[in-house]
Order: C-alpha cells, then sequence, then structure tokens
C-alpha cells in the first residue's frame, strides 16, 4: 500500500502541493479546518510580482519567486488538463509611479538597483507613465516601470487547485481542524481530529498562519510564524476608470482584474488573529490610491476583504523537511505566497517523493532558525 501523506490545512499552498503529489503517485488526504481556499489565500490581490515586491536585502527570495513565476505557464496548462478550468495568467506590467521629490528620489533607487543586476525596468517621465497607464494622476512625475511582473485571478486559480486535487484522486476533508500531531520516537505518526487517532506517514504542515497553533510539535521545532493583516478593498471598474496594469503606488497598490473588479490594497498589521476591517485603514488605503489614480472615486465597492498573511521570523518562506522524521513544511510565504506556489509545489513535491532534497529549497529550511544566536 502507497504511503498516506496528510496535509494540515487547504489553502493555495496545501492544495497545490496535494495535487503535485498526487500527479506523482501519492495517496494524500487534505485535512482544512473551515472551507478550503477561503482563508489568506481568498484575500489576496493575485500579484505575481517578484520585481515590484524586492526590496534590497531580499536578493535569494527574489531569485526564488522570479523562478516560480517562470514555472507559472507550465503549472497553469498542467492545471488545465487535470480542472478543464482556466486560470489565466495576465501579463499586465506593473508601473511603480512618484508623485514627489521624495518618492522619485526611492523609486529612482529601486531602478538603480534592479537594472544593475540586469532586470528589464525602464524608467519614465510621467507622460510616458500615462502612455501606458492613462487613469495615473497627472501629478505622477517619474515611474518605473516593469513590464514583466504580471497577476493572475488566486480565486479563479483556488478553484482550479480544488478541481485538479480533487480528479487526481487526492481526498479533501473540510470542516476537519487538526488538533495536535503526533510524534513517537522522533518521528511523525498522524494526526489527532475530532477525537480521533488518524495514522500517517508523512504529515505536511500548510496552515498558514496558524502552522505554530497546532500541538504535538515541541517548542523548539515550531515554525516561527505570525499573522500579519491585510485589509483589501474590491472596486468595480466602469467606463469612467478601467486601470489594465498593475500600479504600485507609494504605500497602496491597485490591480485590475479581467471581470472587472479593481483590488486596491493592502495594510500591512500586526494585529494578531484579529480579522474584521476597520475604517481607519480602508479610509487610508483609498486615500492613497486615489492620490495615483483619482477617477476611482465613483467606483462602487464591492467588498472589503480581510486576510492574515503567514509572515516568518525572517519574512521568508519556511519549506521542506524538518528535524522530525516524516513531518514537513511548507508556510511563512507572507505577501508572496501566491506567486511562490508553483515553486513551492513542483519542488517539495518532487523532494517527498524521490527523497532528494531540494537544492532551490536548501535555504529556506525551517533549520535556519535553529542556528539563531541571540547576541
Ligand atoms: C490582503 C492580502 C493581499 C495579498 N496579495 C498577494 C499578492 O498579490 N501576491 C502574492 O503572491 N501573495 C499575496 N498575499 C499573500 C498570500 O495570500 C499568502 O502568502 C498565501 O495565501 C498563503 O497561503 P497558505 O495556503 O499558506 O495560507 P492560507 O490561505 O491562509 O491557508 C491556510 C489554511 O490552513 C487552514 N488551517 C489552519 N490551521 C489548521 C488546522 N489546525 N487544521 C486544519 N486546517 C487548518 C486554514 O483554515 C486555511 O484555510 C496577500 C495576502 C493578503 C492578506
Amino acid at each position: 500500500m502507497a504511503d498516506k501523506t496528510i496535509i494540515i490545512g487547504g489553502g493555495i499552498i496545501g492544495l497545490s502541493l496535494g495535487w503535485q503529489l498526487v500527479r506523482r503517485g501519492a495517496d494524500v488526504e487534505i485535512l482544512e479546518r473551515s472551507k478550503a481556499g477561503k482563508s489568506s489565500s481568498w484575500a489576496a490581490a493575485g500579484m505575481l510580482a517578484p520585481q515590484a515586491e524586492m526590496g534590497f536585502e531580499d536578493i535569494e527570495l527574489f531569485y526564488l519567486c522570479r523562478k516560480s513565476l517562470e514555472m507559472y505557464p507550465r503549472f497553469l496548462e498542467e492545471l488545465y488538463n487535470d480542472s478543464c478550468i482556466k486560470a489565466e495568467y495576465d501579463k499586465c506590467g506593473a508601473i511603480m509611479p512618484a508623485f514627489d521629490r521624495d518618492d522619485s528620489e526611492r523609486i529612482r533607487r529601486l531602478f538603480d538597483f534592479r537594472e544593475k543586476i540586469g532586470l528589464p525596468v525602464q524608467w519614465l517621465t510621467g507622460s510616458e507613465a500615462r502612455e501606458i497607464e492613462p487613469y495615473l494622476s497627472p501629478k505622477c512625475t517619474f515611474a518605473v516601470w516593469m513590464p514583466e511582473d504580471g497577476q493572475i485571478d488566486n480565486r479563479k486559480l483556488l478553484e482550479t487547485l480544488r478541481t485538479a486535487f480533487i480528479n487526481a484522486g487526492g481526498k479533501l476533508y473540510e470542516d476537519h481542524l487538526v488538533e495536535r500531531i503526533n510524534i513517537k520516537n522522533g518521528k511523525a505518526i498522524g494526526v489527532h481530529i475530532h477525537g480521533i487517532d488518524i495514522e500517517a506517514d508523512k504529515i505536511i504542515v500548510c496552515a498558514g498562519s496558524w502552522s505554530k497553533m497546532i500541538e504535538g510539535i515541541p517548542e523548539e521545532a515550531q515554525p516561527p510564524v505570525r499573522p500579519v493583516k491585510g485589509q483589501a478593498i474590491s472596486l468595480i471598474m466602469d467606463d469612467t476608470c478601467k486601470v489594465t496594469h498593475a500600479v504600485r503606488a507609494p504605500d497602496a497598490y491597485l490591480v485590475p482584474k479581467k471581470d472587472g473588479r479593481l483590488i486596491v490594497g493592502a495594510s500591512v498589521e500586526e494585529m494578531g488573529f484579529d480579522e474584521k476591517p476597520t475604517a481607519g485603514e480602508i479610509f487610508r488605503i483609498l486615500e492613497r490610491a486615489w492620490e495615483a489614480v483619482p477617477s476611482i472615486y465613483d467606483l462602487k465597492i464591492q467588498s472589503i476583504d480581510v486576510g492574515l498573511r503567514p509572515g516568518s521570523r525572517d519574512h521568508e518562506p519556511i519549506i521542506g523537511d524538518s528535524d522530525i522524521e516524516g513531518l514537513y513544511f511548507a508556510t511563512g510565504h507572507y505577501r508572496n505566497g501566491i506567486l511562490l506556489t508553483p515553486v513551492t509545489a513542483y519542488e517539495l513535491a518532487e523532494w517527498i517523493i524521490s527523497g532528494n532534497k531540494s537544492e532551490t529549497l536548501a535555504r529556506f529550511n525551517i533549520s535556519r532558525f535553529h542556528k539563531e544566536t541571540v547576541s
């Protein structure tokens, strides 16, 4: 009988990894405490934007993000084959506008850095920027254009992943809260759920912001993940405002979707597990977005969505095996979980099935936190 694998958490990471494992012949059950794909992965804006996201310090993470972006076309093709649902990847490009001298200096530094490491970026004047995105404010003085960044409808993607996983033979159990991981003699042997123990040969924690909350893992082996609250607003575009590119304004972004939504986001808040939208943050995000694209003013609001990004201590993902035999992690994807989905699913599934550690994921192992010393 094939080894049984249990995945804890049916967000984008759990679903995609489960699907890739099943495709490779594994017997996989996903246990989801609520409804699959309705947590952080649902609230996300769906930007596939390694360039726009990159700071100066996180170059290795950038390369992982870029690799993942390159994997997207193959990932979507396989998904279509297994689900018969098309989730399209929109290569819309991203524009980073500046509105005053401070902004210009800031984006100039970001531009110089990207150019130095050979990325395809372009420096634009305000009018050149408005030729690309006519809805940008006339106050835009300069902008950086990143033609390779794109986006995807993450909600559609979740639907395709769920269908593909089930079609390929995976079992998805919703409303199944995993209370504990059972560990015996340094080996993960199963999970405890609804008062019963379920045996498994391999257990993968894909529980997003809740990854540290599952009992059973010794404290020193727990993934250092916390929730980072993000609020975003879905507006409905009409003839007065039809944005066609992702706009990365200072302190707000706007991401147009093919179905007519314009996602405006997002706050970054340390509020624990609080998932309530707040007037102050929504006001602030809309104001900053309106400064960049004034014509959003009259658009109707479809919804306000709140998600908890799983943020690790160093804000990089935690992917790979652990000191406990049979226990793996795929969590801590923070602001880039949608973007990092293909690389996480392909590399970790291959590693688990073949037993050969992934070189690509080596740096992102949980063991990096065990080496930390407090000075
Ligand atoms: C406002 C916002 C905008 C974002 N925009 C982007 C973006 O543009 N691009 C991008 O790449 N990323 C973006 N992100 C980040 C992205 O959403 C996350 O990195 C990604 O969704 C994490 O996926 P996940 O599967 O790990 O977590 P989740 O989607 O949170 O899924 C975890 C699942 O585990 C389940 N679970 C937890 N505990 C248990 C348990 N004990 N038993 C069973 N099930 C359990 C939960 O119910 C949940 O369904 C954004 C996030 C937010 C909040």
